[in-house]
């Protein structure tokens, strides 16, 4: 057999594609002195590494469960000052994977908690790791219909295994207590293996017992959350509340001017 053709036989049983495909122009990149041997090797096995992580990126991400796509280069800093930016590009740069460190943010709603949370998911989805974000209610419903079909730990795998676990809004339902050992659970075994955890939710920490009624549970929830835990303690306004508000003010200061100079105003806002 040619030694072209058994390469080509290789790179299919390796399941190779990418490098299958790319195999000829590179060939011909060697055979005309474009590229020497060692570089053409290279860049054929960097096409398939790279085809690899796009693919893994790809199917992860169908995994990941987020609700929408923002990134941290959307996030407007200026319009909520009382968060740290440089703690949240040090958090972009993932470090806290690595470290195991939770990232708790809190706050009133429409301040920007899911979108933070979101962002650094996707983040780390683009680095190649598995991640998965799940909101507390829609956590609650599915651990209660699985306990319902004989099934107390099918979630279980999904909470576990990802990189990275967003749990999305801790604080509006109280947690009974099936839904509270889960996260118990959950953040326990997440602890022991230094695995991070991604939390939001519109309650301070003192506020805690009222998602947890169960006080010996509620202890031990937090010892684990916030022994390796950064917490960004988001104040302020609404962003959508304040865009609504802006706009409004910026259309009545145009109407006045307008006004003033004697224009017509062609149009009146819509009463809302
Ligand atoms: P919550 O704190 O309730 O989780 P969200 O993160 O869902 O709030 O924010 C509500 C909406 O406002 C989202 O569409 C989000 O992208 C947007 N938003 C909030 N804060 C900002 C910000 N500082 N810059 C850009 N968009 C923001
Ligand atoms: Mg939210």
């Amino acid at each position: 057999m040619l030694a072209y053709e058994s390469l080509r036989e290789s790179l299919n049983r390796l399941q190779m594609t990418a490098a299958e495909n790319a195999l000829d122009n590179l060939l011909e990149s060697a055979r005309t002195n474009e590229l020497s041997i060692v570089d053409a090797m290279d860049k054929l096995l960097r096409i398939e590494t790279e085809a690899r992580q796009e693919r893994r990126v790809m199917v992860n991400s169908r995994f990941a469960g987020l609700p929408y796509r923002r990134t941290l280069e959307d996030f407007e800093f200026s319009a909520q000052p009382s968060i740290d930016r440089e703690l949240i590009e040090r958090l972009g740069t993932l470090r806290f994977i690595d470290e195991g460190t939770n990232v708790i943010f809190l706050g009133p709603p429409g301040v920007g908690k899911t979108h933070l949370a979101v962002a650094l998911l996707l983040k780390a989805l683009e680095a190649g790791n598995r991640v998965f974000f799940i909101s507390m209610s829609t956590l609650i419903r599915k651990h209660s219909d699985n306990i319902r079909k004989g099934m107390p730990s099918r979630m279980l795998t999904n909470l576990i295994k990802p990189a990275v676990l967003a749990l999305d809004e801790i604080g509006y339902t109280p947690l009974d207590s099936d839904a509270a050992t889960l996260l118990f659970d959950v953040i326990d075994i997440r602890y022991r293996k230094r695995k991070p955890i991604i939390l939001t939710s519109n309650k301070s920490w003192g506020q805690w017992g009222e998602i947890i009624p169960d006080r010996v549970m509620a202890t031990a929830i937090l010892d684990r959350l916030l022994h390796y835990s950064v917490t960004v303690n988001i104040a302020g306004d609404s962003y959508r509340l304040r865009q609504h508000r802006e706009f409004g003010l910026s259309y009545i200061n145009r109407s006045e001017k307008e006004e003033r100079n004697g224009e017509s105003v062609a149009f009146k806002p819509a009463k809302l």
